[in-house]
């Protein structure tokens, strides 16, 4: 899980990751905002509750209305006119705006002045996919906080790959594995795809282990040496020859 930065500043702007990576961090960082615990946020007390179940009094959501794509003027004229009364049980208020990338221009003007010289209760947590559509101004004026890329969830057609691979290496026909690894060096994987290829192979032989426990343990070393180094190597076809030579040395 992503660190909180310690100790928290009073406006960010998330990027990266996905919309869901970043609301989850916007949800924790609420949480620590308004947390009376004493790690924030702990989790367990009335405000991380609250914060949690959405319904602190202390937080404030900006979106597009349902039936609109833009957050407007009138919506953050009514964020500003909020963040000059006081908080209502805590210590700070907190002004989400996601995806604050869809603030218009007018919106983001208006947001400014708030976000540079609001009351020093008020923080403010900014979400944007495209944060190039927000004005040089408003990024400025918040802490950047780039989430880290998701992973890409594995391809299916590596997976099959990858069984079929392991299929033929404990079958032990030399030349059908020449050709398979042949073919795969001119698709030309990347290091990252052929090492999950090779990870899917190394599954696949590891549950057929039982089956031929000499050969299968033979294969599934190889297959673990061949994938760790699989995105150092400069080529598939350095990775995989050597997978090759590795199993049908004599
Ligand atoms: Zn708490």
């Amino acid at each position: 899980m992503t660190d909180l930065p310690n100790p928290l500043s009073h406006a960010y702007l998330l990027t990266g990751g996905s919309g869901e990576s970043r609301a989850a961090l916007i949800q924790r960082m609420t949480a620590a905002y308004l947390c009376q615990g004493e790690r924030p946020p702990c989790g367990r007390c009335a405000p991380c509750r609250k914060a949690a179940a959405g319904v602190h009094p202390d937080v404030w959501r900006t979106a597009p209305a349902p039936d609109k794509r833009e957050i407007t003027v009138d919506q953050i004229r009514a964020l500003r006119a909020d963040a000059y009364v006081r908080p209502n049980e805590g210590r700070r208020k907190v002004y989400i705006i996601d995806p604050a990338d869809a603030m218009n221009p007018a919106a983001q003007n208006a947001l400014l002045k708030v976000l540079e010289e609001g009351p020093a209760y008020a923080a403010f947590l900014l979400s944007a996919a495209q944060p190039g559509l927000l004005l040089d101004t408003v990024r400025s004026r918040c802490e950047p906080l780039c989430l880290p890329p998701e992973e890409a969830p594995p391809d299916p057609e590596l997976l099959e790959r990858g069984a079929a691979l392991a299929a033929l290496l404990l079958e032990g026909d030399e030349l059908a594995c020449a050709q398979a690894l042949v073919e795969l060096e001119l698709q030309k994987p990347k290091g990252e795809q052929l090492s999950a290829l090779l990870g899917e192979a190394e599954n696949q032989a590891s549950r057929r282990l039982a089956q031929d426990p000499r050969r299968g343990a033979r294969v599934l070393r190889a297959l673990k040496a061949c994938r760790e180094n699989a995105v150092y190597r400069p080529s598939a076809g350095h990775t995989l020859g050597w997978l090759l030579a590795e199993l049908f040395q004599s």
